[in-house]
């Protein structure tokens, strides 16, 4: 299968390689694209030899191709911007594309994919947030097949038994870890830090995800994700804290019975099956470069905080991740909304990130900008991109008056 990987050199680029390593008799990589780190993604272009390269920018491409001569590496095309990834996604002969670029940035490419009518392994979730209401529709007409790689969704779609179709369903329950600072005070989040938020105690993953996860913007997000994705009304998504991260997530049908999927905590087995629909690899067999880590589960082995063979289930706590609401509200309120939701959280956790505000002024910036942004609907893609970057930029402000009166 001829895959291009958007964002090879992130968190889930580098588990989706690991597989193309593992499994080179499926897997043939036709195109890697990436932001900045040129130096990392060199590394791959060597390794992997996709005929097709998208950077960030021209210094990136500049900076790849002295990269890839010092290496003696024979080069590939190599574009860059938007326009870039863009053609990543649709000019390299690949039929299946893995959009896992982080945050609005997805949009572009993983929008031209589904028009293209390949299929997408899912593990931005912003570009559906974004633009759920005209992705979905979209892939319905091309025949694309987007196939969730973002876990929870990936397990529901697996307990749905490998479709989005959701007749007969009831509720689903989305599981969440609770991030690291579950069980803390309103007052105790005041003044956490940068790396307190980045330790997540389940899960390795990129920082702007692992900072959304100790919000829990990142569940409110799975919430919209998961609406567009399987159809479902926002009252019939529900949350259910799992701090071992074991249960990827639930369904429940009509006459209350509930299926689950379980497995370890580990992306390489969600982009695997987006891979690998509707069959399966042998992950769990095959003793192969690429898969250590990786084996059955043994859920009486399952150790968390000094407890084995437990799995523990929590309401959330909605008062001090006031994130959860927050997201489900844009989310009903659908049109720009959740656009406006995931820039104005994006650029919030950026500034987060490079110590500009707090950890408390996240959520408390992103409500700002949903109060401040007028209400509209979403007609096309390029609305959707402008209404998050004027999200973003309505953020900026308002983290810049906060803190010159403060
Ligand atoms: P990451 O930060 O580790 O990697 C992000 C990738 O996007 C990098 O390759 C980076 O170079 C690239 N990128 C950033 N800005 C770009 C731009 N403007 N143009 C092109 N490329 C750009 O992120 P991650 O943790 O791998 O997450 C990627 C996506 O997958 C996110 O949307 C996240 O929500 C989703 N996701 C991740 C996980 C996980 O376990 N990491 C789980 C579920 C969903
Ligand atoms: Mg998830």
């Amino acid at each position: 299968m001829k895959v291009a990987i958007l964002g090879a050199t992130g968190s889930i680029g580098g588990s989706a390689l690991a597989l193309a390593e593992a499994f080179p008799e499926y897997i043939e990589i036709t195109a890697l694209t990436c932001g900045r780190q040129v130096e990392r993604l060199a590394g791959y272009v060597t390794k992997f030899r996709p005929g097709l390269v998208a950077v960030g920018g021209e210094a990136e491409r500049d900076r790849l191709r002295g990269l890839l001569k010092d290496l003696g590496s024979p080069a590939p095309e190599i574009l860059c911007g938007e326009a870039g990834q863009v053609a990543a996604a649709v000019e390299s002969g690949a039929e299946t594309v893995l959009s896992a670029i982080v945050g609005g940035a997805a949009m572009a490419p993983t929008f031209a994919a589904v028009g293209r009518g390949l299929r997408v392994a899912l593990a931005n979730k912003e570009s559906l947030v974004m633009g759920g209401e005209l992705v979905m529709p979209l892939a319905r007409q091309t025949g694309a097949e987007i196939i969730p790689v973002d876990s929870e969704h990936s397990a529901i779609f697996q307990a749905l038994g490998g479709q989005l179709n959701s007749q007969g369903l009831r509720r689903i329950i989305l599981t969440a870890s609770g991030g690291p600072f579950r069980g803390f005070t309103g007052k105790q989040l005041e003044s956490v830090s940068r790396e307190q938020a980045l330790a997540h105690p389940r899960w390795s993953m990129g920082a702007k995800i692992s900072c959304d996860s100790a919000t829990m913007m990142n569940k409110g997000l799975e919430i919209i994700e998961a609406h567009h994705l399987f159809g479902l009304d926002y009252d019939r998504l529900d949350v259910l804290v799992h701090p071992q991260s074991i249960v990827h997530s639930i369904v429940e049908y009509l006459d209350g019975s509930q299926v689950a999927q379980l497995g370890p905590t580990d992306m390489r087995l969600p982009i695997a099956y987006a891979f690998s629909y509707p069959e399966r690899w042998p992950l769990a067999e095959a003793d192969r470069p690429g898969l250590a880590g990786l084996g059955p589960l043994d859920l009486a082995e399952v150790k968390f905080q000094g407890y084995t063979g437990h799995l523990t289930f929590e309401r959330p706590d909605y008062e001090t991740f006031p994130a959860l609401n927050l997201a489900r509200a844009a989310g009903r309120q659908g049109g720009m909304a959740p656009a406006v939701l995931t820039g104005a959280n994006e650029a919030a956790v950026n500034m987060f990130l490079e110590g500009k505000i707090e950890f408390s002024a996240i959520v408390r910036i992103v409500e700002k900008v949903l109060e401040g942004s007028p209400v509209r609907p979403v007609e096309d893609i390029v609305g959707a991109i402008e209404a998050e970057r004027e999200a973003r930029r309505l953020a900026e402000r308002f983290a810049g008056e906060m803190y010159k009166t403060s």
